[in-house]
């Protein structure tokens, strides 16, 4: 029979934490009266992360875990996990503890109440510094300018998702799947729940400022486009500004007999040009890669193992 909730948790390098995770977690969902899934999903881990699942497995028919071949990202792992997740809601949370499984009875009364997305909002992270604080609120600034869906800042990937929202997500067809956006895209009605996140329990952050960075920028891009339509305004003000100066050179020619063309001129003028090819160029090569991505439809990931052993259709049809 099919659960009424998932969870799908991902997990890159958390041996410490799954199991503690584990506990809190069947603590809180034991009390809850219905059917659940727990499914972690190992975003290929090179620590013995599989191997701690796999021993919970063992002891709780509840727990089902996917091994990712290799480190796909965060954000695949998340959609590794929506794929097969049974539920008729979806919670995703983080592995590390940082998502209080405490929350889960009040998420689950919003999606009883009809709400189908119920996204949760960090109000204070414990051990964020100043440096990550500064850079989150920079970073949903910037990309609320650019958004055509406003994103709630402090959002976190800790939410509810009824099977409707489940299934519209699993019908995108883009390969970068920037998850923070797209629920907000998706419409369905939603509700947002505040939390406090506390320290992660044990391990540390994977989100270095490369990854961050990274993250920023598929954002950004897989919402607008409006970077390309900066690049035609900057475009467009080098235009102007060079033809301003053309005005100048030429009635300066004009009116002052003795006035040489300068070298000066030439060079400014191959500048502002050369810079605004280049500008162009960037801009347009960082579009062309996304085009490049999803030309290629290469699978988001790929499982490698799953507890419990998926059938494959040969075994099936020995079964028959
Ligand atoms: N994670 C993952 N793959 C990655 C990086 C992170 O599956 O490549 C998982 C990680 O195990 C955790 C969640 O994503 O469950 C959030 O990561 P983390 O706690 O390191 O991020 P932070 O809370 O510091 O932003
Ligand atoms: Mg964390």
């Amino acid at each position: 029979m099919k659960p009424d909730v998932s969870i799908v948790i991902p997990a890159f390098h958390e041996e410490k934490c799954v199991a503690e995770l584990h506990r809190r977690l069947s603590n809180v969902l034991a009390g809850l009266n219905c059917r659940y899934e727990i499914l972690f999903v190992d975003d290929g881990s090179r620590d013995q992360t599989f191997q701690e699942l796999a021993r919970i497995a063992e002891h709780d028919p509840t727990v089902r875990a996917l091994r990712l071949s290799r480190n796909f990202g965060h954000q695949a792992a998340l959609a590794a996990g929506l794929a097969h997740a049974a539920g008729r809601a979806v919670i995703s949370m983080d592995a590390d503890l940082q998502h209080p499984p405490e929350l889960i009875p009040v998420l689950l009364d919003r999606w009883r109440e009809g709400y189908e997305v119920v996204y949760t909002v960090r109000r204070e992270t414990a051990d964020a510094g100043t440096r990550k604080k500064i850079t989150s609120s920079l970073f949903y600034r910037l990309i609320n300018f650019v958004s055509p869906v406003r994103i709630t800042p402090g959002a976190a990937d800790f939410r509810l998702l009824d099977r409707k929202a489940v299934d519209a997500l699993l019908g995108m067809r883009e390969r970068t799947l920037f998850l923070r956006g797209l629920i907000p895209w998706i419409g369905f009605k939603q509700i947002e729940v505040p939390f406090d996140a506390p320290e992660r329990f044990a391990g540390a952050t994977k989100y270095g400022y490369r990854k961050m960075l990274a993250f920023a920028i598929n954002g950004i891009l897989s919402l607008s486009t409006m970077p390309l339509r900066m690049a035609a305004l900057f475009g467009g003000g080098v235009v102007g500004i060079g033809l301003a100066y053309g005005v100048y050179v030429v009635w300066t020619a004009i009116t002052n007999p003795h006035a040489l063309p300068g070298w000066a001129s030439i060079i400014l003028v191959l500048l502002l040009l050369g810079g605004a090819q280049i500008f162009f160029l960037g801009v347009i090569g960082e579009y062309l890669s996304r085009v490049f991505e999803e030309v290629k439809g290469r699978p988001l990931y790929i499982v490698a193992e799953s507890i419990p052993r998926e059938e494959s259709p040969d075994e099936k049809r020995e079964l028959d």
